[in-house]
């Protein structure tokens, strides 16, 4: 079994309210300590027996669009990368830095990425 999945599942899996497990609440202003951390509601296949009044997931046509913009970004970021341009403020990259798991550039500390 493969233990990434793929994007499109992964955007059209998730509330569109969840800001991120280390957050307080989500944009619906749902306090995630509402329920249990191995089963919340904002993840439409995690077989939770709790429910989220405030959850909404995308469509397939908002998927799509998602994909679409990402994918766009992804084709004018990594001409800029090869060349040792920042893909966020298009500053020269002097150096890379690895910071836990993410790489940055320098010296605006732009993120590029996860190092793994
Ligand atoms: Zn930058």
């Amino acid at each position: 079994m493969d233990l990434v999945l793929p994007l499109e599942y992964q955007l059209g899996n998730w509330c569109k309210h969840f800001t991120g497990r280390f957050q307080k609440q989500c944009r619906a202003g749902i306090a995630y300590m509402t329920f249990q951390a191995s089963a919340l509601p904002c993840l439409k296949d995690n077989c939770s027996t709790e429910t989220c009044t405030h959850a909404s997931f995308p469509t397939v046509t908002e998927v799509q669009a998602q994909m679409q913009e990402i994918e766009g970004l992804i084709k004018q970021a990594l001409p800029n990368l090869s060349k040792g341009i920042c893909p966020q403020c298009r500053k020269p990259i002097e150096r890379k830095e690895i910071e836990g798991f993410s790489q940055y550039a320098m010296p605006c500390r732009h993120r590029l990425g996860t190092t793994f």
